[in-house]
């Protein structure tokens, strides 16, 4: 087993890795900013490392002043955890030719997914159905461009290919302004992303968003973990999962996750990772693949019993996996709520001194969080502070008992979204199931 894994993250996902290593009885390292030595895992650690200032362009993204960290304190590996340099193949790279184990990804992997078109050319190989679209950048000739227009059928969008968190995308909704869209997304991608090719697909009106979980081994071993339905989104920000996704048969579930799982296998791809679809009229759609541990990982393990960053570790450490496609079984429903610091109405960050903090708890019920009582919010980073997460033997149970943890759950001192999700919870259509990708900004008047 790897022997001390330095942790590079913070918040609700470092304490998550840690308490992993330590049932594993692996040593941690926690890397914080000068921000954020109040952490909890910071203060549980059995070492930390300060790796600068407040700002995470001087401290979580500074990839020198986390190598050095690694080196100061002989650490072997690094678990990069979500956001941050958790998907930037040159970290990955570095990482693995100072002579550490980057838990995640070949960077290869990591880099082809990155981008993506090359992202949606290799699972097209891999037979993954993908959005109808101009397979591949779009030419420099507007008559071109117009023949793609008219063969895919408007509505369309175009994507920026090395695009990211909701940002470097126009619909274009008749051929009247497709030339100046694609004129203007290029101009934004050149100066956002530093790469200005862009592509077009098919714009789905009215799409769920569910994903599939798959973790792969270095012995060419892959397997899927089910589904999670995440169409509950504001500003392309998942504020709710689930997992299983409503409504999908098991029998198009288990079809859809071999998929998956038999990309990694010909991809070679280890590691845990999640296959993003967009989801209509019964038809899957891929997107985008995440080369890292999701936010919503808790929901999969929930309703499968299994420890999804124990798993990273040991696969990182060159262990096969643990289980087999058939040992996997999903039982019942669950689902995880993100809480962030921020006004329920309006959605201002609302950073600042908890004054109390009174968990929800349980059977069933599996709160996330660095939070205490007296640590104070720093102004720097994500607003999200916690993730509170339920299973039910069914999808109203799992409802039931998620409505009565939000009214038990106390956060005060900063303002926070509890009041919205105890809110969402009480929709009826919500309750139902299935809403799409618009419902929740539909519902809250944007
Ligand atoms: P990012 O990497 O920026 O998150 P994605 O490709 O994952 O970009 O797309 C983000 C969101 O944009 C999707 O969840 C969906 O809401 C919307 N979107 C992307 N492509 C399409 C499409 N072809 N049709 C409809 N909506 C789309």
């Amino acid at each position: 087993m790897l022997e001390k894994v330095l942790i590079a993250n913070r918040g609700e996902i470092a304490l998550r890795i840690q308490r992993a290593c330590h049932e594993l009885g692996i040593k941690t390292v926690a890397i914080h900013s000068q921000a954020d030595a109040t952490l909890k895992h910071v203060l549980m650690a059995e070492e930390t490392v300060c790796i600068g200032p407040g700002p995470s362009a001087d401290s979580y993204l500074n990839m020198p002043a986390i190598i050095s960290a690694a080196e100061v304190t002989d650490s072997v590996a690094i678990h990069p955890g979500y956001g941050f340099l958790s998907e930037n193949a040159d970290f990955a790279e570095r990482v693995a030719s100072s002579g550490y184990t980057f838990i995640g990804p070949s960077p290869e992997l990591i880099r082809i997914m990155g981008d993506k078109i090359s992202a949606i050319q290799a699972m097209k190989s891999a037979g993954v159905p993908c959005v109808p679209g101009s397979n591949g950048p779009l030419p420099d000739n507007p008559d071109e461009c117009l023949r793609i227009g008219r063969e895919i059928g408007y509505p369309v969008i175009i994507k920026a290919a090395g695009g990211g968190g909701g940002r470097g995308m126009r619909v274009v909704h008749n051929e009247t302004s497709l030339i100046n869209s694609i004129n203007l997304t290029k101009a934004e991608a050149g100066s956002v992303f530093g790469n200005d090719v862009v592509y077009m697909e098919k714009f789905l009106e009215r799409p769920r968003h569910i994903e599939f979980q798959v973790i792969g081994d270095t012995h060419g071993n892959a397997v899927h973990l089910f589904d999670r339905d995440c169409s509950m989104q504001r500003r392309h920000q998942k504020v709710i999962e689930e997992a299983p996704a409503p409504g999908i048969s098991e029998e198009l579930r288990m079809q859809m996750g071999e998929r998956c799982a038999a990309a990694c296998r010909e991809l070679g791809y280890t590691n845990a990772g999640t296959f993003e679809f967009l989801f209509q009229d019964g038809e899957f759609y891929f997107i985008e693949m995440n080369t890292r541990l999701q936010v919503e990982h808790p929901v999969t393990e929930m309703i499968t019993g299994i420890d999804l960053v124990k798993e990273q570790l040991r696969v990182a450490a060159g262990e096969a996996l643990s289980f087999k496609q058939e040992d996997i079984t999903l039982r019942g429903h669950s689902f995880e709520c993100r809480i962030n610091a921020e006004n329920a109405k309006t959605f201002m960050p609302s950073p600042g001194r908890i004054t109390t903090w009174h968990p929800a708890g349980g059977p069933g019920v599996r709160v996330d969080s660095h939070l205490y009582s007296g640590y104070v919010v720093p102004p720097y980073y994500d607003s999200m502070i916690g993730k509170l997460i339920v299973w039910g033997e069914n999808r109203e149970a799992a409802i039931a008992r998620m409505s009565n943890a939000l009214n038990e759950m106390v956060v005060d001192g900063i303002d926070t979204n509890i009041l919205l999700h105890r809110e969402i919870f009480q929709h009826s259509a919500f309750k139902a199931g299935g809403t799409d990708i618009h419902y929740l900004e539909k519902r809250l008047g944007l």
